[in-house]
């Protein structure tokens, strides 16, 4: 998987002090073959390529980040630009209902997506009306009508009168109702093919020519792959439309799908649907999108945070009391870093975001975050001489600190086990060129 290839990629950069142009091209490779792995289209492969190596020779040696995160942050980076930057909004008509009309292949989750979407707008306070103009298959009115009442939300469909069989009728009349009853937003769900087909789009587009809509939505099926692109392609020639909606991102989907319909149709990707139940719904975050690209949990946000956060200068000290240059690391470094680590975030946010804690989950529901603030008191409960010396730290000294601080000894003796695990560990960190940003993180 891509995930896999950018980690051994980036495996082979761990410990370089920059990039070479023999590692940028190495990892070009890599990232190129993983991309079309995840069924990101080749032309869009090609230009994502380039973007990143350009950067990658372009960019300085950030002070907080080793290569390989560096890398790491570029790739991301690049990714979220070629996802669209920011969330592209729904827009709203200024006078009377807001149209959205929905288009895309049969099973591509179009009528279960109106319902989502109809739930999303009414917690907004809105009132949409959902409109049935899938009369090509026999249960589909049906469906959005059962839909829409879990939504809890009113359906429009065809009954004797305002045009059986015809859905253009059906979504001409659909507004007229709206503005009568005073509903705000009219979806309108429309029927669908298995594949692209002529007759579907002309209805498709006659529907559109009738309600003017405000946003044609391109629904998609994530799943669907390589050939998300040359559907896109026909319904943006077909019908057009405005923006695209991803469906089963709760699948295995890699998002390749996403990266390439944004690129080659230029149209961005305005909601993610996840899921049967009506709330697995949200509106498209190219970040997160291109974090589930990589694979890599919320790393990027982390190493965001921790150049922000992470003074510099205390870095330094530190690197330079590890390697043996400004005396011994103290606890009062320990309680000085750990600190700076709180200022990132509670510590169970900064173990979820770290890459493959996947199965430390339950650990981290475990996670007491007022464990720093037990390790802070006891410590702060110590002598200067002590917190400089930690060795010198024996039994009855111990009894005082637990005394002093309202602690168990026994709480006190796993304090002083985990600073010396630590320290032993930054040590090894600090030869082994680990992740600066985050040394004294207990447990
Ligand atoms: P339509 O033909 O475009 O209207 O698609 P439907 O809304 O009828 O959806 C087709 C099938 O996909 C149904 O069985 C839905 O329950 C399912 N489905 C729709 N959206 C999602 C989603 O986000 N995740 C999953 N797992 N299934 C979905
Ligand atoms: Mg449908």
């Amino acid at each position: 998987t891509l995930s896999d290839r950018l980690a051994d990629t980036f495996k082979n950069l761990r410990g370089k002090g920059r990039l070479s142009e023999a590692d940028i091209d190495a990892t070009a490779r890599e990232i190129r073959i993983a991309l079309l792995e995840a069924d990101v289209a080749l032309p869009v492969v090609k230009d994502f390529v380039a973007a990143v190596k350009q950067r990658a020779r372009e960019e300085d040696v950030s002070g907080a980040l080793n290569p390989a995160q560096q890398v790491i942050k570029i790739v991301h980076d690049e990714l979220v630009t070629i996802l669209g930057g920011e969330t592209r909004r729904m827009r709203f008509a200024k006078q009377g209902p807001t149209v959205v009309m929905l288009a895309g292949l049969q099973g591509a989750g179009k009528t279960t997506l109106a319902a989502k979407m109809a739930l999303w707008l009414k917690e907004q306070g809105r009132s949409p009306l959902l409109v049935a103009c899938d009369l090509q298959r026999p249960n589909a009115v049906n469906q959005l009508q059962v839909n829409g009442e879990r939504a809890g939300v009113k359906v429009f469909a065809p009954e004797p009168g305002n045009g059986v069989g015809d859905p253009v009728a059906v979504a001409r009349a659909s507004v007229e109702e709206a503005k009568r009853t005073l509903h705000d937003v009219v979806i309108v769900d429309t029927a669908g093919r298995l594949g692209v087909d002529a007759e579907l789009m002309q209805q498709a587009a006659d529907i559109r020519d009738a309600v003017s809509p405000d946003e044609v939505l391109f629904v998609v099926d994530a799943m669907i792959g390589q050939d998300a692109v040359g559907t896109a392609q026909a319904f943006l020639d077909g019908v057009g439309y405005d923006g695209v909606v991803l469906t089963k991102l709760d699948g295995d989907a890699r998002g390749g799908a996403a990266l390439s319909i944004r690129q080659v149709t230029g149209r961005p990707v305005m909601f993610a649907s996840a899921g049967e139940k009506l709330s697995d719904f949200d509106v498209f975050h190219p970040d997160r999108m291109a974090s589930r690209i990589l694979d890599m949990g919320d790393v990027l946000t982390l190493i965001e945070q921790a150049e922000k956060t992470f003074d510099q200068e205390q870095a330094l000290k530190a690197a330079e009391k590890l390697s043996g240059r400004g005396g011994e690391f103290t606890l009062d470094d320990f309680l000085e870093q750990m600190q700076q680590v709180r200022k990132l975030g509670s510590m169970s946010k900064i173990l979820g975001m770290l890459p493959g804690m996947g199965q430390m989950r339950e650990q981290l529901e475990n996670f007491d975050e007022r464990e720093i603030d037990r390790i802070q008191a006891i410590i702060r409960s110590m002598t200067p001489a002590e917190r400089a010396n930690p060795k010198m730290i024996d039994g009855s000294r111990r009894a005082r600190i637990a005394k002093g601080s309202g602690r168990a000894v026994s709480d006190v003796n796993s304090l002083v086990d985990r600073f010396f695990e630590a320290r032993k560990m930054m040590m090894q960190m600090a030869r082994g060129g680990g992740m600066p940003g985050m040394p004294g993180m207990p447990g």
